[in-house]
């Protein structure tokens, strides 16, 4: 099968926990070297140890994606100790403060869209000169809020970042198509993940009735939120050359979620 990452280097973002976690562990039984890239130390040194311990190769980089020079120095220890770039998952993200728009501070914004975008940018950016050469795949986390008003109130920094990542991902893939780099977004919905940890919500927002995921009566693939090796599967079909023709676009994954 193509579908094979064997000795290919791969970097992921937020890959200490969730979406990020599964990939790395997917990419690593699959022969990848990962570079796990994460703010939350202990999630991430037990995972780095996992996939050592696994035969795999990994390393762990203790870096705020929303940092230039953090993000840059990440990267270049992932060249040092793996020699190229092959793969890249810019999947750091937060929800942050969930606020009705006139209470949203403008710090939970900036700190909503600089986590997200920006750390998609910089990431995106600072791989670019180690893949140049030899092509590979970026592959994006946004969502199915980046086009539509899941959850209805309160998540309107958090869905304005998820947008900016499709669009950002399009030039991208246009950009880079000159150097075989292939970009890709990929939208899940309900995952079930630790992100909630970190989720706040303002007093106003609690006080409003968020209209519910799963309308009544509705027929959903699966009830319930799915599982982050099911996206991982997706991550590794993209990372692969079995999507060698697939660049630029967005990748549902939410078991009709969107559509209910
Ligand atoms: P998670 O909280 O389980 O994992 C996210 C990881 O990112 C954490 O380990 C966290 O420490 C790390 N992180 C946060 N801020 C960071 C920063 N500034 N620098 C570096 N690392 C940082 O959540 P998850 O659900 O696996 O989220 C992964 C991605 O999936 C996010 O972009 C999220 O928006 C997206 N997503 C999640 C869901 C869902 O339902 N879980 C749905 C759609 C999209």
């Amino acid at each position: 099968s193509k579908r094979q990452v064997k000795d290919k280097v791969a970097i992921i973002t937020g890959a200490g926990s969730g979406i990020g976690r599964a990939a790395a562990l997917l990419l690593a039984r699959n022969g990848a070297k990962v570079c796990l890239i994460d703010l939350n130390n202990n999630r991430s040194e037990s995972l780095e140890q996992e996939i050592n311990q696994l035969g795999g190769e990994s390393l762990f980089v203790d870096t705020d994606v929303s940092d230039p020079e953090r993000v840059q120095h990440a990267i270049q220890s992932a060249v040092d100790r793996f020699g190229q770039v092959d793969i890249v998952f810019a999947n750091a993200g937060i929800n942050g403060i969930l606020s009705p728009i006139e209470d949203l501070t403008a710090e939970a914004w900036d700190h909503t869209l600089t986590t997200n975008l920006k750390g998609t940018f910089l990431t995106v950016k600072y791989t670019i000169p180690h893949m140049k050469h030899n092509g590979g795949s970026i592959i994006i986390t946004s969502s199915i809020n980046g086009n539509r008003t899941f959850s209805g109130f309160g998540m309107s920094a958090y869905s304005t970042s998820k947008a900016g990542q499709m669009a950002f991902a399009k030039m991208a893939a246009l950009e880079l198509a000159r150097y075989k780099i292939r970009v890709n977004v990929i939208c899940p919905g309900a995952i079930q993940t630790n992100i909630g940890e970190n989720t706040k919500k303002t007093p106003q927002v609690e006080k409003i009735k968020i209209p519910v995921n799963y309308p009544e009566g509705s027929q959903p693939l699966e009830h319930g939120p799915g599982q982050p090796e099911q996206v991982a599967d997706l991550v590794l079909f993209l990372a692969s050359q079995d999507s060698s023709h697939i660049s630029g676009t967005e990748i549902f994954i939410d078991g009709v979620e969107s559509l209910l």
